[in-house]
């Protein structure tokens, strides 16, 4: 053990993993970060952290970060350390000879979830005003996309409608498609508190999280459905609280439509549409779906927290929009205690999302067609922007195999490992002429770069991140940049190569032209968020001090939407030859692809990637605990062990995904969300058979 010392001096700066956000004071000696401590303040932590914010930042200084840049002319040969000006002029010589042979929009990008608002809203702004094309996407394209499109539609604004304390006035708890005890820690122990207090609690879920039973707690209701249903059972309580009378009349005729509410109301009330008809398709009793629906509606302050398990489906964007009708007939939405609350995986997707990520819109959600939003970039920028929209992750990847799209700068991301059909992803990689990854490590994705920008990391850099409540909260630096330059520096330099003349010299620089562009946050400054530690967009004139509780007089969209959503069952089929269904998630000690989790000690709690099976499931196949597996897909296979636990139900499967031994992707199939594309990881249909290990 090497002893460091006292602490000399400390900068509270945000935690870059979940979408929590809690903030730490980073406790530094020299140049050296001796510990982070939670600190008291922390308006999302409140003094609490998890085992990843408090421990997990040994990557930072790990011996596989480069910090030098590195080119290659093709795949197949060595990485050449050079300096930034000769990576730098490279990409941009290329980037031009492609653009001039092919046109705009053979080019395009990814942002990152785990960059700051001002590096994804530069790497934005570098694609559409420098690429000239609109081919910009975000890892939310894999995650929290139908969060954005479903909440948009109903309610009018991509985004949780809660703070964090408003669990603290929730009678009844819903939980769907999240596990917030391994996902988002310490607002999952808040959740817990408040149960202990005496709310109820209702998890719709395939696998038995900890939530379900913990010391002091139990669930009322846990809906073990069979996976991809989402839609039909939510349709089913919702037919409960129509046919039963327990709709909120009142709420329904001041704040929604109450036409289309009629419209819903007649579709749901079917009798295709009840418990006991689609209990069928749910595999979950009729009567604790009669019980748990109506505990939602008369039990008091009903909130509602959903992660991947809702989005992540073919019908992921419906189910969405499925919560936002139960909320709406409840009249569950507008102030403390109830509401629709997505958990964030990564600690600014929602700040990607607001910087204009999405091929379609540009920051502030306002859609690129608009020529009236358009006309105020333009002039901002002094750029001419492509009125239409451009292709998000999947058909970059599509059209590089075709022929039609070239090159990409990928920021903090690593797709190979991340994404779906991990086999499609590599040809589209394979197809391109130019692949910029801009990261601090040799990633997955990498494997497939001709350029290797370093990246910095959250220790090294200032700017903001948006938490899960819409929270915008200061990063601030506290050791110089390994490479010797912050993201948004690095993505200025290869602007400025381009040719676009940027002058930043601090991110506050960038916020103030965010905050000048975007509506939603008019009033936020640094100077501000130094004074007030952070802000809940929207800050404008309406709310000049931010909105803890949006929704609150009326829906941002006018009235609120009912949606019809209509069960359609996925594509992704169970059969002879693939009779399991996969279902993915996460745990504690990990992160995402563990690029930064696996660099740190927390590796030795969870070293590999298990497949949890059902001990009939297992025993049918002569499997126990511990022994090898191939699971195999109709996309591809890969080897793990398997852990026997009545967690899982018969005739699901479940693994993590953190793990590049396991590339967990290579099974996920193409099917996507039928209004965003974001991937359906949460059902595919597998065989598992002993093996011999890998
Ligand atoms: Fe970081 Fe999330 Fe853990 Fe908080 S709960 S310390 S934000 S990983």
């Amino acid at each position: 053990v090497k002893k460091i010392g006292k602490p000399e001096r400390a900068v509270v700066t945000t935690c870059a993993y979940c979408g929590v956000g809690c903030t730490f004071r980073a406790e530094m000696r020299g140049e050296q970060l001796v510990r982070m401590v939670p600190y008291k303040d922390g308006k999302a932590n409140r003094g609490h952290s998890c085992v990843k914010g408090r421990f997990a930042w040994g990557y930072a200084n790990h011996q596989d970060r480069i910090t030098r840049p590195m080119v290659r002319d093709n795949i197949d040969q060595p990485w050449r350390e050079v300096s930034w000006e000769e990576a730098l002029s490279f990409s941009a010589n290329k980037l031009n000879q492609i653009k001039r042979d092919h046109g705009a929009r053979a080019l395009g990008g990814i942002t990152s979830s785990r960059c700051t608002n001002e590096e994804t809203f530069l790497v934005q702004k570098l694609i559409r005003g420098g690429f000239g094309s609109n081919n910009v996407d975000t890892c939310a394209r894999v995650c929290h996309s139908p969060t954005g499109y479903g909440l948009k539609t109903t309610f009018g604004t991509s985004a949780g409608t809660q703070d964090f304390d408003s669990v603290e006035d929730s009678d009844v708890i819903l939980v769907i498609g999240a596990n917030p005890t391994d996902g988002h820690p310490v607002f999952g122990s808040r959740m817990k508190q408040r149960l202990r207090q005496g709310a109820k609690l209702i998890v719709i879920d395939p696998r038995r999280i900890d939530l379900v039973k913990s010391p002091h707690i139990k669930a009322a209701h846990h809906l073990p459905l069979q996976p991809g249903t989402n839609v039909a059972l939510l349709t089913a309580m919702a037919h409960v609280i129509v046919s039963e009378g327990l709709a909120d009349e009142e709420f329904i005729r001041t704040r929604c439509d109450w036409d289309e509410y009629q419209d819903w109301a007649r579709f749901v009330s079917q009798d295709k549409n009840s418990p006991e008809v689609l209990e069928g398709v749910t595999r979950v009793p009729a009567q604790s779906v009669r019980e748990a629906a109506r505990l939602y509606a008369t039990g008091g302050n009903g909130a509602i927290y959903y992660g991947l398990g809702v989005t992540e489906h073919s019908q992921g964007s419906s189910t969405v929009m499925a919560i936002a009708n139960l909320a709406m007939v409840t009249g569950n939405i507008g102030r403390k205690g109830v509401g629709v609350n997505p958990l964030r995986g990564q600690n600014n997707v929602q700040g990607a999302c607001d910087m204009g990520s999405f091929p379609h819109e540009l920051p502030g959600y306002r859609h690129i067609s608009d020529a009236d939003t358009r006309a105020l970039f333009e002039k901002d920028w002094g750029v001419t922007l492509d009125p239409d929209p451009g292709f998000r992750i999947n058909n970059m990847l599509d059209a590089a195999v075709d022929g039609e799209f070239r090159a990409i700068y990928i920021q903090g991301e690593d797709i190979l490992q991340s994404d779906p059909n991990t086999q499609h992803v590599a040809a589209g990689l394979e197809a391109m002429e130019l692949v910029i990854v801009h990261d601090l490590f040799l990633n997955e994705t990498a494997n497939y770069a001709h350029v290797f920008l370093p990246g910095s990391t959250f220790l090294e850099k200032n700017g903001t991140f948006t938490n899960a409540e819409r929270r915008i909260q200061p990063v601030r630096k506290v050791m110089e940049p390994a490479n010797g330059m912050e993201d948004w520096e690095v993505t200025q330099a290869l602007a400025n190569a381009l040719g676009l003349g940027w002058s930043y010299t601090h991110p506050s620089e960038i916020l103030d032209e965010i905050a000048r562009l975007t509506p939603s946050f008019a009033g936020v400054s640094w100077d501000r968020l130094e004074r007030e530690d952070s802000l809940q967009w929207p800050v404008n004139e309406e709310f000049p001090d931010g909105a803890p509780v949006m929704h609150v007089d009326g829906f941002v969209r006018g009235k609120g939407k009912f949606v019809v959503t209509d069960y359609v069952p996925t594509d992704e089929k169970t059969g002879p030859r693939f009779p399991l269904l996969l279902t993915t998630g996460r745990i504690l000690s990990q992160y995402n692809v563990g690029a930064q989790t696996r660099r740190t000690a927390n590796v030795e709690w969870h070293p590999e990637d298990l497949l949890e099976m059902h001990p009939s499931d297992a025993e049918n196949r002569g499997l126990n605990d511990g022994d090898w597996t191939t699971l195999k897909s109709r996309t591809g296979e890969t080897t793990l062990r398997v852990k026997v636990t009545d967690r899982v139900a018969p005739g699901v499967v479940y693994t993590t995904f953190h793990h590049p031994a396991t590339q967990a992707n290579v099974v996920t199939t193409d099917f996507s969300d039928w209004a965003t594309n974001c991937p359906e990881y949460k059902v595919t249909a597998v065989q598992v058979m002993p093996s011999n290990g890998p």
